[in-house]
């Protein structure tokens, strides 16, 4: 208890801003990640997470982030803030990009134990939503979705994005229901920190 406090307590260490999976340091203990579509409030709930304004850039601009952002939580735990998926004003080459890096990072990174996948409860499950279960399905990547700005949300809204997600639920890689959450209110913020926890926890001892 008092390890975990001062895990989301204190600041992350920003490792590096990637563009390519083949570039990030070997891997050391274990990572989770964070994917959604532009602007579904990635930026906000890792942020929240650790109790800051600064950690990951909480962008105006959707699409801003290209880069896989890599950050040390405390020895042999990390967190991989990836770019946003589904925003079409993006290049074509920029989303060509994209795709390499996100498939070199989620299918080979040895070091993954568990993406969290954040979808926008106002906006419900989008097609580009689905094609990335679908993609994490198919390589067995081990995943939790994360319903965020469930205080914006109706509980129809919601409830619409549960049925929805769950008729993709696979469970050789998904055995948690989503985590409904809100960066406003911190709905969700506990069971979302002690989901992390379950995956990367019992590999690490804390150095503090
Ligand atoms: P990102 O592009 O996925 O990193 O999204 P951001 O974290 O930058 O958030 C996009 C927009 O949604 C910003 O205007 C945030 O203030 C807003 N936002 C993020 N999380 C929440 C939330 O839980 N509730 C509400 N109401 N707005 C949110």
């Amino acid at each position: 208890m008092e390890n975990e406090k001062k895990i989301w307590g204190r600041m992350p260490e920003f490792c590096g801003a990637f563009l390519d999976a083949s570039t990030l340091p070997p891997h050391e203990g274990l990572e989770v990640a964070f994917i959604g579509r532009s602007n579904v409030g990635k930026s906000s709930i890792i942020n929240t997470l650790f109790n800051t304004h600064k950690l990951a850039r909480v962008s105006q601009t959707p699409g801003c982030t290209k880069a896989l952002m890599l950050f040390k939580v405390v020895e042999n735990f990390y967190l991989m803030d990836l770019p946003g998926y589904g925003f079409n004003k993006q290049p074509k080459h920029v989303q060509k990009q994209w795709v390499k890096a996100i498939n070199s990072y989620l299918v080979k990174r040895r070091a993954l134990s568990h993406v969290y996948l954040l979808i926008d409860s106002r906006r419900g499950v989008l097609d580009s939503d689905k094609d990335m279960v679908s993609y994490l399905n198919h390589y067995s990547i081990a995943h939790t979705c994360v319903l965020t700005k469930c205080d914006k949300a109706s509980s129809k809204d919601i409830q619409s994005s549960l049925t929805s997600l769950k008729m993709f639920l696979d469970t050789k890689c998904t055995n948690t229901l989503p985590i409904q959450t809100s960066s406003v209110t911190k709905e969700g913020i506990e069971p979302l920190k002690k989901s992390i926890l379950s995956y990367v926890g019992v590999h690490f001892s804390v150095r503090v």
